[in-house]
């Protein structure tokens, strides 16, 4: 235990050598990480497929791509998002310079999850190089393989005393928690999120929390039933329902469950053939404990389709449930596994009743073809994210923060979300030396009429905008009173040479040419 200290410590002596803060370096770190994932792709597939069952495409598509897509944007935007940001100055401070300057919070710990442990370990990382971080790496031991990979693979192309990798299990994790760190990034389950938010409170460290919880889907009767369970049966099974924003169960009326029941098993059907323990596409349960887990919420429940199991190969067929009771052991915890319970619910509003008495969920799902039934959810649920007419899909955007709410997490990440969360963005005000006198009101002795200045100053609000108007209208002011005493002149000298009658034809010429 004393190595992982020594590790934090070697971490934090190159951090402060100060060779983070350039740009061009974060820059070089980022593109160093891009080419091992383009040159160890095969590496991490065989690690992903050992683990998790995972194909390769399936690697490909969602672990792979959509860390070659962060990396790239991050390529693109960082230059930017980390140059000083100019903000609104306030008429006190109308000639000095204000703006914000995003700088690295300092050395992190980053501890990742199984589920997809190549994203849930790179896209953090990502983040916290590109904002100048140290970064000790924490991969889930329960995705062995893949850890072992990353602690193989990423000193060989990133700076390995900046960027230290530490595999090991709880014991392991307990002891970087007792070490100091400058921020906390935690993806897993809500009861060591609580572990970890505790360790961190000893060093008033902040922590990202990216948690998960039971995520709802309801679909309203006015919608197209095959579209939505299509693309519901998509997330839900994905990864065998190891997702953390895989819709966790359904809510919908009576009249429509037996159709939703139908309709996701066909979509089986044509997604997995008519075995799922046979298809590429299908990933296995993780480990035993996690398929007994699952297994064990079946108990007593009316499984409407699959509910087959091999323990030995950790498989568990994608299965549906009907009639679910709340009070059951499958609405209590998040499932986590390819188990899809069907609650009934009489009314939308009965429906947004039974998501609002439970935790808060990381993600939430409403199908319908009624703007104002999605809009009423939105408005009287609160969720991490929400998409509306499909699944998982909001997880793709990078503008978008992904994070939780409440028991689901607190933080977010992805993109500029990803850049914001790994620096502290410090204000700055840079001010001359000059105009000493307008500082006057602020200086002892006060009096009432240094109070009514600054009320005038501080309270009246100006804001550039509101003052470019003043300083416009007031422009238009000064025109019209100078157009206004030219025309004036004009006239007092027509009337001058009117009265010279030999000259009046000469300048009635003279002004009607308009010269
Ligand atoms: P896990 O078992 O891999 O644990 C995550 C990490 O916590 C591991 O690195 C592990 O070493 C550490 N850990 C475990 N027990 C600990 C303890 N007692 N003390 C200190 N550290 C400990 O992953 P998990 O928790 O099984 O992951 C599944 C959960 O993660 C689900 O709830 C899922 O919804 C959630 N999750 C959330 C996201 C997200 O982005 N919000 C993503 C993936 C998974």
């Amino acid at each position: 235990m004393e190595k992982l200290k020594r590790v934090v410590e070697q971490a934090r002596e190159a951090f402060n050598t100060g060779k983070t803060r350039p740009l061009a370096f974060r820059m070089q770190q980022l593109k160093a990480l891009k080419k091992m994932v383009q040159e160890k792709e095969k590496e991490f597939m065989m690690a992903l497929k050992a683990d998790l069952n995972k194909s390769k495409y399936n690697s490909f598509s969602y672990e792979i791509m959509i860390i070659l897509g962060e990396i790239d944007l991050m390529l693109e935007k960082l230059p930017d998002w980390a140059s000083p940001q100019d903000v609104e100055k306030t008429i006190l401070t109308l000639t000095d310079k204000t703006y914000i300057h995003c700088e690295p919070l300092g050395i992190v710990l980053l501890i990742g999850a199984w589920n997809y442990p190549f994203v849930l370990v790179m896209q953090p990382l990502i983040g916290a190089i590109a904002a100048g971080n140290a970064v000790v790496v924490k991969p889930s031991e329960v995705s062995e393989h893949t850890a072992k990979v990353f602690e193989e693979l990423l000193p060989q192309y990133i700076d390995k005393d900046l960027y230290p990798v530490v595999n090991g299990g709880v014991p392991e994790t307990t002891e970087l928690l007792k070490q100091r760190f400058d921020h906390i990034f935690y993806t897993g389950n809500s009861f060591v999120g609580k572990i970890v938010m505790e360790a961190a409170s000893k060093h008033l460290t902040p922590v990202t929390l990216e948690l998960g919880g039971k995520s709802p889907c309801y679909i309203d009767e006015d919608c197209d039933l095959d579209v939505a369970c299509r693309r519901i049966t998509w997330g839900k099974y994905m990864n065998c329902g190891q997702t953390c924003i895989a819709p966790d169960y359904i809510l919908c009326s009576q009249s429509i469950q037996k159709k939703v029941v139908d309709t996701v098993k066909e979509t089986l059907k044509e997604f997995y053939g008519e075995d799922a323990k046979n298809s590429p596409d299908y990933e296995r349960i993780v480990n035993k404990r996690h398929f007994k887990r699952i297994m064990g919420l079946l108990e007593g429940q009316k499984i409407a389709h699959g509910g087959e199991a091999d323990e030995s190969a950790c498989f568990i067929a994608p299965t549906i449930l009907t009639d679910v009771s709340p009070d059951a052991q499958v609405m209590q915890e998040e499932i986590f596994g390819p188990i899809l319970p069907i609650i009934t619910v009489k009314s939308l509003e009965e429906a947004i009743q039974f998501i609002n008495r439970r935790e808060k969920p990381l993600a939430l799902y409403v199908f319908s073809n009624n703007n104002k039934v999605i809009k009423k959810v939105i408005a009287e649920t609160s969720s991490g994210g929400v998409t509306a007419n499909d699944v998982i899909m909001h997880f793709s955007i990078p503008c978008l923060p992904f994070g939780g709410v409440g028991n689901s997490g607190m933080g977010a990440y992805h993109g500029r979300h990803s850049f914001e969360t790994f620096s502290h963005q410090r204000s700055c005000l840079i001010r001359a030396l000059k105009m000493e006198a307008v500082n006057c009101i602020r200086y002892p002795p006060n009096s009432q009429k240094k109070v009514d200045w600054a009320k005038f100053f501080v309270l009246k609000r100006f804001s550039m905008w509101k003052f470019g108007l003043v300083a416009l209208a007031l422009l238009g002011i000064v025109a019209a009173v100078v157009i206004k005493k030219i025309q004036k002149r004009h006239i007092k000298c027509l009337q001058f040479w009117k009265s010279t009658p030999l000259k009046v034809a000469k300048v009635e010429k003279h002004w009607s040419s308009g010269s």
